[in-house]
């Protein structure tokens, strides 16, 4: 029974994980995952799972310290994750969600579901009213060299991924071409491609770049100009061919109605650890829905697994598996599509690689 379902303690611990691949962007590479694992335990001996992502190793502390103030809050609560979204939202309203306290608060939400999965026997998608099923995904890489990285991308293909993204802006146009035109030939007419500038040009720039590789068949072309910058997205998309792609630097469901309702995007990418979660992220996709979206998930493959099925206009699942060299069974890519495990989120630490990668 989840109905008594409540929280003991939230406890949280500061890693900094390997990634398989580091990821080169336009603005910065990530050579590693700096994480803070949640752990909410709870009177049935259910202990709710989840991370957030620092991005810098400088942010752990901080995050670490907030969940330990926020305990007190949550301890006596029975597990209802729209309830304690509503109790923080009141809260934060006057300082603000953005920022690590948003981060803090979405991933919080996600091991709130956990629990009540576990508690249950079931995985999340199964609460949420569907089912687990397999969902397409692509092969994220950073920036690329076709010659050295052949390999690697020809073994996303032999995985079966039918799409690969990969990170373009971090050198002068004729890279770009380079970059692109060397994976499309790597990878053919039929596999998808998209690019990510990282938030790295400006307007004119934009335009100009994507315009020179709009022959390469792309599927979208991500986050062209600064993520905040709406209407600059909206600049780029009227004067592109190529779908426009946006969302993982989104705030909470009201930063995309904003960024929809600027004509940002033809594309949507929430991330469940800006846009509120599990809880935020269903209304997220009813958003989306009545827009004819197509939504798309940004890295926590594991949990993104549980809401592209309950998503109605889903596209594609992000494959940049963050945190899988901490768990006991990292997801698996078949055919290339990734399906939800429960119970819960299906996530179980790996202990030994948790007190190797603890700071
Ligand atoms: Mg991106």
């Amino acid at each position: 029974m989840t109905e008594k379902l409540t929280i003991t303690a939230l406890k949280s611990r500061a890693i900094v994980a390997p990634l398989a691949r580091p990821v080169r962007t336009a603005v910065g590479t990530l050579a590693n995952a700096p994480l803070v694992l949640i752990d909410v335990e709870t009177d049935q001996g259910v202990t709710g799972c989840a991370y957030i992502f620092g991005y810098t190793p400088t942010t752990l502390k901080a995050i670490a310290a907030f969940l330990s103030d926020l305990e007190e809050s949550l301890v006596g609560q029975v597990v209802a994750p729209a309830e304690q979204a509503r109790f923080y939202e009141n809260r934060f309203r006057l300082l603000g969600r953005q920022g690590l306290v948003g981060m803090t608060l979405s991933c919080l939400d996600m091991a709130l579901w956990d629990a009540l999965g576990k508690s249950a026997g079931h995985p999340v998608v199964r609460l949420l009213g569907g089912l687990p099923r397999p969902m397409p995904a692509y092969d994220s890489y950073g920036v690329v060299d076709p010659i050295e990285d052949r390999g690697d991308l020809e073994r996303s293909l032999e995985r079966g991924f039918r799409a690969i993204k990969i990170k373009v802006g971090d050198g002068d146009l004729m890279r770009d071409i380079e970059m692109v035109s060397g994976v499309r030939d790597i990878i053919g007419p039929d596999v998808e491609l998209m690019i990510d500038f990282n938030q790295s040009r400006t307007v004119p720039d934009a335009v100009r770049r994507i315009d020179a590789l709009s022959n390469f068949d792309l599927t979208w072309v991500e986050e062209p100009v600064p993520a905040e910058d709406f209407v600059g997205h909206a600049e780029v998309r009227a004067a592109s061919t190529p779908p426009i792609q946006t969302g993982e630097n989104w705030w909470f469901p009201q930063d995309m109605a904003k960024a929809i309702d600027a004509g940002a995007c033809d594309c949507a990418m929430p991330d469940l650890m800006k846009i509120g979660g599990i809880t935020a992220w269903i209304r997220a996709a009813g958003i989306a829905e009545t827009k004819s979206i197509p939504v798309s998930s940004h890295l926590f493959v594991e949990a993104s697994a549980h809401v592209l099925p309950v998503t109605p206009t889903a596209h594609y699942l992000e494959f940049l598996d963050i945190a899988g060299s901490i768990l006991q069974e990292p997801m698996l890519v078949e055919d290339g599509k990734v399906t939800a495990r429960g119970p819960g989120l299906g996530m179980v630490w790996n202990e030994d690689a948790v007190a190797r990668y603890t700071l």
